[in-house]
């Protein structure tokens, strides 16, 4: 018997938008940026990444140019953030939020900590001041890697 490949699933608020994301992510953390704190409306944004080919997505999206690297992807029905994607960086960022289970995806660490919400329980992982998404994927790219999403 060849092993089982597990899929997570998951979508927008309105069902419109619907993903399926296979095996298992390359890291999983939150971010406090003020970027990702506005955009999601929310106090931080739990982001879940996985290779670009390992997710699928179906219905309708737009997209916001959040930065000059950066692209974010939302339902045009409900506008639910879906998922982010740094240009060249062969990854997909899907949010702990839209997945239909819960609990799938503990943050290892947190970027942006900067703006962290002082009332928000410390969770033991490593915490970036800025973020360091870029320089765990290359070491090489230094220069890049201390940026706003
Ligand atoms: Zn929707
Ligand atoms: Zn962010």
């Amino acid at each position: 018997m060849g092993q089982k490949v597990v899929r997570y699933t998951g979508g927008c608020a309105c069902g419109a938008v619907r993903f399926e994301a296979i095996d298992k992510p390359l890291r999983v953390g939150l971010c406090h940026c003020l970027t990702c704190r506005k955009h999601h409306g929310a106090a931080f944004n739990p982001f879940v990444v996985f290779p670009f080919e390992a997710v699928f997505i179906a219905g309708g999206l737009r997209s916001w140019r959040s930065s000059e690297h950066s692209t974010r992807l939302s339902c045009e029905v409900c506008s639910s953030p879906i998922c982010q994607q740094e240009d060249d960086s062969g990854e997909i960022e899907l949010h702990g939020g839209s997945f239909d289970e819960t609990s799938l995806f503990p943050p290892e660490y947190e970027n942006w900590t900067l703006h962290r919400e002082d009332w928000l329980p410390h969770l033991g992982v490593r915490e970036h001041p800025a973020d360091v998404s870029a320089e765990i994927l290359d070491q090489s790219r230094h220069v890049r890697s201390w940026r706003q999403h």
